[in-house]
């Protein structure tokens, strides 16, 4: 991007009424067959069009016909049995009933490449399409066949890359995996989980992105965020291995959290989504807040590798405090263009 301070969102944007329950993760569909396929992609053209109508430079399909970031990846391959169900402990945080992995997992066809291309058609900005990561796709499933996190996990990878490949020849610029798992198991983060990120990566000549955040704001998130003290030190373990990764840019919350943003010089020389959004809230930050927050970064960040970003999804808030915090991140980075141009 030659524009200073490209804007951008985690990922998902809230769904219209018509299509699924609002403020609501797992949402169910409200439309079936060729009526649902419809609505999907005029939700997407509608969050397309929020994104423009904010200024957002770098837009995303705001995971309009995903139900959930993981599930719905999950659900487009073989070797899960969505009728086996266990109950295991996500991310050590909250116990939730998971399909079963029965047998080799495999992407018989492409997950997410039609909407991509439907989605490329509709705009000349730059297009960041989200996966789920092989760490946190493991950690939402009982495996009952590899027997090993490290082998399933560089399974999933080698499906992420070629899903990826497909999304790159799709058009799309920037291919983002989301990575809360990150945030909670350090040690297998190190040992193979970045090897496995650089797996699915493998190849790729589009722009690659790893998102690293504290989760949506459901209760199971915040009142995990609540035993965390009153530094958020998690970026530390995980940072250096990152630094020397082939991942072009890492997403990251920083507004309203605990996270000490001296954290960002562990990988100076990343280009670096500054979360300046908090998604956890329904209170729309004011202009001047994002350029705080954006200011504060750029102690850390260099100017050219800053992109102004949300925290996390927002799929879960309503459309209209989406909207607002949409505008909201736009006037700030703009607050902060201004700035620099002074200087
Ligand atoms: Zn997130």
């Amino acid at each position: 991007m030659k524009k200073l301070l490209p804007t951008s969102t985690a990922g998902s944007l809230p769904k219209p009424s018509w299509l699924a329950q609002p403020e609501t993760l797992w949402s169910p569909w409200k439309l079936q067959n060729g009526e649902l396929i419809e609505g999907k992609q005029d939700a997407l053209s509608l969050a397309l069009y929020d994104q423009l109508r904010a200024g957002i430079d770098i837009v995303s399909d705001g995971e309009q016909t995903r139900q959930h970031f993981v599930t719905t990846f999950i659900e487009h391959l073989s070797g899960v049995d969505f009728e086996k169900r266990e109950t295991v402990r996500i991310r050590n945080r909250y116990d939730a009933s998971v399909p079963t992995v029965v047998s080799a997992v495999e992407r018989q066809k492409p997950v997410f490449v039609e909407d991509a291309k439907f989605l490329r058609q509709l705009t000349k900005q730059p297009i960041k399409w989200a996966l789920p990561g092989p760490m946190t796709m493991i950690d939402t499933l009982y495996d009952n066949h590899y027997k090993s996190r490290e082998k399933l996990a560089w399974e999933f990878a080698k499906i992420l890359n070629q899903e990826a490949k497909e999304l790159e020849a799709a058009g799309v610029d920037i291919i983002q995996f989301d990575e809360p798992a990150f945030n909670v198991f350090f040690d297998e983060v190190n040992d193979w989980g970045i090897a496995a990120l650089e797996r699915a990566i493998e190849g790729l000549k589009c722009e690659t992105a790893v998102h690293i955040c504290y989760g949506y704001g459901i209760k199971a998130n915040t009142d995990w965020k609540k035993t965390l003290g009153s530094e958020w030190r998690q970026y530390e373990e995980t940072f250096p291995k990152l630094q020397a990764s082939n991942i072009d840019i890492i997403s990251l919350e920083c507004h309203n959290s605990h996270v000490p943003l001296e954290l960002l010089e562990l990988i100076r020389g990343k280009k670096v989504m500054v979360g300046a959004i908090d998604v956890a809230t329904n209170t729309i930050e004011t202009p001047e807040e994002v350029a705080s927050t954006l200011r504060n970064a750029l102690q850390f960040v260099d100017a050219d590798k800053l992109y102004p970003s949300t925290n996390c999804g927002m799929a879960p808030l309503s459309r209209r405090v989406a909207n607002g915090k949409l505008n909201a991140l736009s006037a700030g980075a703009d607050i902060i263009r201004r700035e620099l141009a002074t200087k």
